[in-house]
């Protein structure tokens, strides 16, 4: 019998990261997931800031092995453009990219994750964590507890990750979204079941893109704008990022208003950074994704599977230091795909020519 308080994981973050690692745990320790309780700081339904984008194979490889479905609303993608001014290349696969709403699917994850048994505890937060003889003494904003195990999959802004004290730290790459109801005469994307990442402003010194996602809010058909800036070169001059999306939004027809744009940012590393001290490891955002497309919802899903393993090898090695956590992240198709991307990302914004011939390589990856 467990004592109150007292468990031998805790996952601080409920998004799909911490939600996957307990998923995993769960379908190859049961025993150890019983043990385990998550802390997260808002109540669901909880948003989160994204544009939504389900990158479909690395996603569907998780929730096979999970047998989880997608019983929520999203919209089906066929055609990803990739534009770079007036040179378009266009990646055809049918439903090879799905548009959901975060908060429908991080309350949809949680719930499946409850029903197989997960404790969670809503609207409490992580404050702090320090190694004691007893084991990591873990305090929140409601109590305190023992645990062996720590993982931070809390996000961007980890409090974990900052509590760790590690020499590197992520580099942050600014976004700003809206939604906007679809305007049948500018958004072409939902009808033809197309999404655009828009690289054009390159030549103004954006590393990133813009980026036209069609989705559903409330059964009503919106398209999700946005713009991102990995700045991984930092010797070429920041864009005007507020103003690239202005202008954006104006051709679009959208009226200017920055009082509704909302803006959060996507971690990363130029070089590989460290994802774990004695007893504590990161997943998802905590850990970084990648800067060429910033999509990490997938990569949080997967980074779940791979903490679920680690911290399977811990307990029957009984070796709690996880030392070779980052470079097991780092051998798995996760980390060799976040270091391509990475790769390529360095590649395309010192030289813009390499675009479509990256953006060919990625849309056709698969492991
Ligand atoms: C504007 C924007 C657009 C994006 N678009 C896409 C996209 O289209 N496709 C894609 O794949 N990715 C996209 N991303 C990236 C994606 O949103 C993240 O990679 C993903 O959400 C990471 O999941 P996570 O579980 O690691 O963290 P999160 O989803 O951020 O979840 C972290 C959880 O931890 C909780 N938490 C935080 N601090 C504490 C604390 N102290 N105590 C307890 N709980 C805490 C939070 O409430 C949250 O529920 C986008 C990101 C941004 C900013």
């Amino acid at each position: 019998m467990i004592p109150r308080n007292d468990y031998d994981i805790m996952i601080v973050g409920g998004g799909p990261a911490g939600v996957s690692t307990w998923l995993n745990l769960h379908k190859y320790a049961p025993e150890l997931a019983s043990k385990t309780i998550l802390v997260e700081k808002e109540k669901y339904p909880r948003d989160k800031l994204c544009g939504g984008g389900l990158q479909k194979w690395m996603t569907q490889k998780i929730f096979d092995n999970l047998h989880i479905d997608l019983n929520i609303p999203f919209v089906s993608i066929n055609n990803m453009e990739i534009r770079l001014g007036e040179d378009v290349y266009t990646y055809k696969e049918k439903d090879f990219f799905r548009v959901i709403r975060r908060i429908e699917f991080d309350h949809y994850l949680a719930n499946t994750a409850m029903q197989r048994g997960l404790l969670i505890k809503e609207n409490e937060k992580f404050l702090d964590v320090t190694h004691t003889s007893k084991g990591l003494l873990v305090k929140t904003n409601k109590t305190q507890y023992y645990t062996k195990i720590l993982v931070g999959a809390d996000g961007a802004l980890s409090t974990v990750r900052r509590k760790m004290n590690l020499l590197k730290k992520p580099n942050l790459a600014p976004t700003i979204e809206i939604f906007a109801p679809v305007n049948p005469r500018f958004d072409l994307e939902f009808d033809n079941h197309s999404a655009v990442l828009d690289f054009t402003a390159i030549n103004k010194g954006l590393q990133g893109y813009v980026w036209h996602f069609p989705c559903l809010k409330d059964g009503k058909t919106f398209m999700n704008h946005g713009i991102c800036d990995s700045r991984i070169l930092p010797n070429i001059k920041r864009a005007n990022l507020k103003e690239l999306f202005c202008q954006e939004l104006l051709s679009r027809n959208i009226p200017y208003s920055p009082k509704s744009w909302r803006s959060h940012p996507i971690p990363y590393f130029r070089d590989s950074g460290i994802l774990s001290k004695s007893n504590i490891l990161l997943v998802g955002d905590a850990a970084g994704i990648e800067p060429f497309l910033g999509g990490g919802i997938h990569l949080s899903l997967t980074y779940g599977a791979v903490a679920a393993t680690t911290i399977l090898d811990a307990f029957k090695t009984d070796d709690f230091s996880f030392e070779n956590y980052t470079k097991r992240v780092r051998d798995h198709y996760l980390g060799k795909y976040i270091n391509k991307l990475t790769d390529i990302a360095k590649l395309v914004y010192s030289d813009n020519t390499k675009l479509i011939n990256a953006a060919a390589q990625i849309m056709a990856y698969k492991h």
